[in-house]
């Protein structure tokens, strides 16, 4: 039946920066769909808090504390989900950060981190758990990439953060070729405006063009952006490497 291609019984599935926001809704999209999940992110007591709300609707999770830009602490993390949970099978990079402002005025650490938590956040998670898919062979790897890999948001500028965005879709094609005979899928959501932390699509200064300027007039929930999440981590896309599926709202249709 069509949707047993969707169902991820048995699977283990890890969302980085899985606490809060985007990713919050990627592990219960997961986790509804059958996965066994691991929430990772950098605070302790948000990881437990949204383990506890997947664990009270009978979602298997547990928590686990590690910085995606120290790499150490993702190997140490990884081994301890293998042993909490078993072995990995799906890995959500979905660890992000972003910072609105001018170029001139953007400093160089500025610029280091969200090129570290973003770029290289991603090639760590996906380092440390593609090895452990590839002695598998087999594994799904979904990255958070953004429409801001190919339009330049406005009116606020985000230079570092559009950059980053771009090299998360290249990296995605790039390990998607070289990956694909050792087993792994990897690919890539692109969402548009997004109602979280990171987002504040609600701000009357961002009406303009956050959401006048989408087709459909409005911001996503992370609850809209989490079934694509599931579809690229399930059989149901087992023809799907190196794309990016863009979620968007139409925004970049113009
Ligand atoms: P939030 O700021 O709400 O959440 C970010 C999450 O990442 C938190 O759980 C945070 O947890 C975690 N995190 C940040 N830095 C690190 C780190 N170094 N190591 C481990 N975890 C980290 O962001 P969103 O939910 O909005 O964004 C999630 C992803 O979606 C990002 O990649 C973002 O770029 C992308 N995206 C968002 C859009 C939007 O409109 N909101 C649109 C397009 C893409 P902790 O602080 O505990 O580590």
């Amino acid at each position: 039946m069509i949707l047993d291609s969707f169902d991820l019984t048995g699977r283990v599935a890890v969302v980085t920066g899985g606490n809060q926001g985007l990713g919050r809704a990627f592990a219960r999209g997961l986790g509804e769909a059958g996965a066994l999940v691991a929430v990772l992110g950098r605070t302790a007591a948000h990881n437990e808090a949204a383990v506890a709300e997947l664990v009270q609707d009978g979602i298997r999770a547990a928590a686990f504390t590690a910085d995606v830009t120290d790499k150490a602490s993702l190997e140490a993390a990884a081994d301890a989900i293998e042993a909490t949970l078993g072995p990995v099978d799906i890995l959500i990079n979905n660890a992000g950060t972003c910072i609105h402002r001018p170029a001139f005025e953007v400093t160089d650490d500025e610029f280091a981190e969200v090129m570290n938590v973003n770029v290289t956040g991603v090639w760590n998670g996906s380092q440390v758990f593609g090895r452990r898919m590839a002695a598998a062979e087999r594994g799904v790897i979904v990255n958070v990439g953004s429409i801001s890999a190919q339009i330049v948001n406005r009116p606020q500028w985000q230079p570092a953060y559009n950059a980053s965005k771009a090299a998360v879709h290249q990296l995605t094609k790039s390990l998607a070729a070289e990956w694909a005979p050792l087993g792994i899928r990897v690919n890539a959501v692109a969402p548009g405006y997004v109602r979280t932390e990171m987002a504040p699509v609600d701000k009357p200064e961002f009406r303009r063009f956050w959401i006048e300027d989408a087709p459909q007039q409005r911001a996503a929930t992370p609850e809209e952006i989490a079934p694509s999440v599931v579809f690229l981590a399930s059989d149901a896309s087992a023809f799907m490497t190196g794309s990016v599926l863009v979620i968007d709202g139409g925004y970049t249709v113009y």
